[in-house]
């Protein structure tokens, strides 16, 4: 579950990031607005206000009495307003199309002071003076182009703040890629490649770490090296004096202790020959000979050899031409290696052990499937490891030191491909390899 969690978009590192900074973003312009809205309604609408309802009282004493029209043209003309003047007797407009000033309804009252009040809708505005002779209205005229004006330079802003989000966002992932590249770094070494390394190009505490990260793996890896070359040299070192017990045990008197010695003495022969065979093989597949391989032939070839084994065993080519690139000897160890297990894990009068090559895209796959005992799936991740056993107390009846899966993965991720395994105990068993597929130009 966890490792879905992680493969989605929301619940990665940036994802978070990324809705951290909407919500930023989101707030910050909410608090703007809001800061308009509020603080500088009270601290220059209201005033600004005050000082145009005063201004048009000053125009209304311009205007005389009784109102000039001419007066109050000229001024309407020089201030871009619309002036209107009626009392009981007389009614006038400086402009040919006054505006239906007496829809109250649309229009609503946001200053009254002193015979002055001052109406708005959709931001147009207009005011009042009441004199003792008439009532002025006054008309600020709309100019639709500062509306559109102020339209656009509110999508301006949206868009220029929606590009700084991105630009932040942008900025954020690359100052945290060396984290990507870290997590990279972890699953390589996790999935047994300490040859990788992690970039280092920053100067910052993600570059340290990254660092820190190169030398740990390095470390392991020498360590891993000490422990393979320290375990084939006691391997060696053995031999002789193993030869010399086993010469010497000849001129014992013949009886149970000497069997039990001889015993011993052939088991630890061949976990050493198994040992150094290892070694050998892991050499071997450094420098590998690959060449063109029918892997449907070369499976026919192997069967040779295991042809009264039981359980049987079935093949199944679902494809045309399964060719791979490969050193065919050292595979042939690997598809041995896994008959040989499936044969021992599986019951010889059940259920036949198939083996099927199938096509995958621009791949192969091979799997070899028993139904025997299967493998426990606590045990599943580690059978690949170098002396790793299921059953440590089998090893003596059955053989095997636990290096027949760790050498088939050597030879696998020296050939680029993939062992991988499904099992479910009481049920068995599939391993499958993975090549790319070869084809000729
Ligand atoms: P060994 O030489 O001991 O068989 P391997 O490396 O080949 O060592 O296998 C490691 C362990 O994996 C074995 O001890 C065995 O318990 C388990 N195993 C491998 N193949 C199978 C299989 N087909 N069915 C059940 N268990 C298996």
């Amino acid at each position: 579950m966890d490792k879905m969690k992680s493969n989605k978009p929301l619940f990665s590192l940036f994802g978070k990031l990324l809705i951290i900074i909407i919500l930023t973003g989101f707030c910050i312009n909410l608090l703007v607005c809001l800061f308009f809205l509020h603080f500088l309604k009270k601290n220059f609408r209201d005033p600004y206000i005050r000082n145009i309802a005063n201004y048009m009282n000053y125009i209304t004493q311009d205007i005389g009495i009784p109102p000039s029209f001419e007066r109050a043209k000229k001024i309407a003309d020089s201030n871009q307003l619309t002036i209107s003047y009626k009392n009981p007797t007389q009614a006038w407009s400086t402009s040919a199309t006054p505006q239906n000033l007496e829809n109250s309804d649309r229009w609503r009252t946001i200053y009254e002071q002193n015979g002055i009040s001052v109406k708005t809708s959709h931001g147009r505005k207009q005011i009042h003076v009441n004199r003792s002779h008439g009532q002025f209205t006054f008309m600020l005229e709309t100019d639709d182009a500062h509306t559109v004006e102020g339209y656009i330079s509110i999508v301006i802003l949206i868009v220029l703040l929606s590009l700084s989000l991105c630009a932040s966002y942008g900025s954020i992932r690359w100052v945290l890629r060396p984290v990507k590249w870290l997590q990279d770094g972890v699953h390589q070494v996790g999935e047994g490649n300490l040859d990788h390394t992690v970039p280092i190009e920053r100067y910052d505490e993600l570059g340290r770490l990254a660092e820190a990260f190169n030398k740990m793996t390095e470390r392991i890896k020498s360590m891993i090296q000490d422990r393979d070359q320290l375990l084939l040299d006691v391997s060696h070192e053995l031999r002789t004096p193993l030869t010399r017990m086993k010469v010497a045990l000849e001129f014992l008197p013949e009886g149970l202790a000497k069997t039990n010695i001889q015993e011993d003495a052939i088991e630890m022969e061949s976990m050493i020959t198994a040992i150094l065979e290892e070694a050998r093989l892991r050499h071997a597949s450094a420098k590998l000979r690959k060449q063109p391989t029918h892997l449907a032939d070369l499976i026919s070839d192997l069967m040779k050899e295991y042809r009264n084994r039981k359980p049987r065993i079935t093949i199944d080519t679902r494809m045309e031409k399964p060719i791979v690139q490969v050193e065919s000897e050292l595979i042939k160890i690997v598809i041995r290696n896994l008959l040989n297990n499936a044969i021992q894990y599986s019951d010889p009068d059940g259920p036949p052990i198939k083996v099927v090559i199938e096509p995958k895209v621009e791949q192969v796959m091979l799997s070899i499937q028993d139904q025997g005992s299967g493998i426990p799936p606590q045990d599943l991740p580690h059978i690949f490891e170098p002396f790793y056993r299921v059953d440590k107390s089998r090893s003596r009846r059955t053989g095997g030191y636990g290096i027949g899966l760790s050498l088939c993965k050597t030879i696998m991720d020296a050939h680029n491909g993939k062992i991988e395994v499904e099992s479910t105990p009481g049920k068995g068993s599939t391993f499958s390899l993975i090549f790319d597929h070869y084809e000729s130009e």
